[in-house]
């Protein structure tokens, strides 16, 4: 289905169109062809939609064309309100209205008001008015306070990585924000998961949502392995991975922040370029080092789960568990850091003998079939696993393991033709 049959208003498709083309999006993915034409008829809408679906577009196009039909008004006011949970989220849905909407006649004005830089830019940002405010809710409350901008004219709110907003201890400052929102608006709620607080706020904001579902599985084109080792190994293992031409460009997770400085800084005393993204940065910093991991300068970055948040490097090939992720539906958010929109990638996850249980936890939570491969040289010494060690017998990551479609042909083969 191309875009065209979004149901966008021929006003605004030809310009739309332009830019989507100049962007790269050859087709609508399927939240957005779900998402679109519901959120252009100006419904509510619960969207389960995972990471790298191309949830963004799915209520940035709306939300241009509701802009883009509104007569223009001086000054502006605020009639669009983007909630997110982190500020490198925030950057980045900011660039994808611009991106999408640069071919319009008159673009619109978005501020992004987001925690942890100072609060006076973003109020003088402000004070020229703005179409459509992208914010942390902690930044948007301080902003209120500050009577820098009003919501009484709100027309869109959106609620993106509900999960996450949520997740983090931002329930109650949603909750107030929610309150001094008009009634009289739409609501889009994107999420990669639905746990109960999200069904009680999505039922305390919304009227009759329609509610839309992607597929939440791991994309089928990333190849997920998961490799045993001891856990005083694991550096070693990681090094040795390192080595793979494959991993030319790798996102780390570790479990903790000190972890994070840890690993970066033996990885750098191997001679391998890397740094550490996590919460403790300065916003700055944090900006600058996304930056260099992706323009190719840093070969590792390692994240904290809340750094890692909203993080999209097109073309990511790889993302290594370095620690697995304390829920499952983390395990989902940064595998789908690689394998945007379709290109392949490859997510491996490090599994010491007392992470077993939870590993299979999470394999279980997602229907995988992944028992941890044993890698030559590195044969744990701990605990052996319950279940049997899966693999193929010619073992770690750098041998060639036979792929799905290697394994269908060798079916084939044996099969007799006719
Ligand atoms: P998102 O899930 O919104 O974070 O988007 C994930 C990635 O997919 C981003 O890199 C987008 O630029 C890209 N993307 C979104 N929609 C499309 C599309 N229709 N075609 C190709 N790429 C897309």
């Amino acid at each position: 289905m191309p875009f065209s049959r979004l149901g966008l208003s021929p006003y605004v498709l030809p310009a739309l169109a332009r830019a989507l083309r100049q962007a790269g999006y050859g087709a609508p993915t399927p939240i957005q062809q779900q998402a679109v034409p519901v959120l252009l008829q100006g419904r509510d809408v619960v969207a389960l939609a995972p990471t790298g679906s191309g949830k963004t577009a799915a209520y940035v196009l709306p939300a241009l064309q509701r802009f883009a039909m509104a007569t223009a008004r001086r000054p502006r006011e605020l009639r669009q309100l983007v909630l997110v949970p982190t500020r490198e989220l925030a950057l980045q849905v900011a660039d994808v209205f611009a991106t999408l909407g640069r071919e319009l006649p008159r673009q619109p004005r978005v501020v992004c008001a987001v925690g942890g830089v100072s609060i006076n830019p973003q109020m003088m940002a402000l004070r020229g008015g703005a179409d459509v405010v992208v914010a942390t809710p902690g930044r948007l409350l301080d902003l209120l306070a500050h009577n820098a901008l009003s919501l009484r004219q709100v027309q869109l709110l959106v609620l993106d990585e509900a999960d996450r907003l949520l997740e983090l201890g931002f329930g109650d400052e949603v909750r107030r924000i929610l309150a001094g929102l008009p009634a009289q608006r739409q609501t889009a709620l994107f999420s990669a998961t639905f746990p109960d607080q999200i069904e009680a706020l999505a039922a305390a904001g919304l009227r009759a949502p329609a509610r839309l579902q992607v597929d939440a599985q791991a994309p089928a084109q990333i190849e997920q392995r998961a490799l045993r080792v001891d856990g005083e190994r694991r550096v070693e293992l990681l090094l040795s991975l390192l080595r793979d031409p494959r991993l030319r460009q790798v996102l780390v997770f570790v479990a903790s922040i000190r972890e994070g400085d840890r690993l970066a800084g033996a990885l750098r005393g191997q001679g391998i370029a890397a740094q550490a993204l996590h919460g403790d940065l300065s916003q700055g910093r944090r900006v600058r080092t996304l930056q260099a991991f992706k323009e190719g300068q840093l070969q590792v970055l390692v994240a904290t789960d809340v750094a890692a948040r909203g993080i999209d490097i097109a073309g990511l090939p790889v993302v290594v568990n370095h620690a697995l992720p304390r829920s499952p539906a983390d395990y989902l958010h940064r595998i789908g850091r690689t394998g945007r929109a379709g290109s392949p990638g490859l997510a491996v996850s490090l599994v010491e003998a007392a992470a077993l249980a939870h590993w299979r936890l999470i394999c279980r939570r997602h229907g995988l079939r992944l028992e941890p491969e044993v890698v030559p040289g590195f044969e744990p010494t701990g605990a052996v696993p319950a279940a049997a060690p899966a693999g193929d017998g010619n073992g770690g990551i750098k041998g060639r393991r036979p792929s799905r479609k290697d394994r269908l042909r060798a079916a084939a083969a044996r099969t007799p033709a006719g």
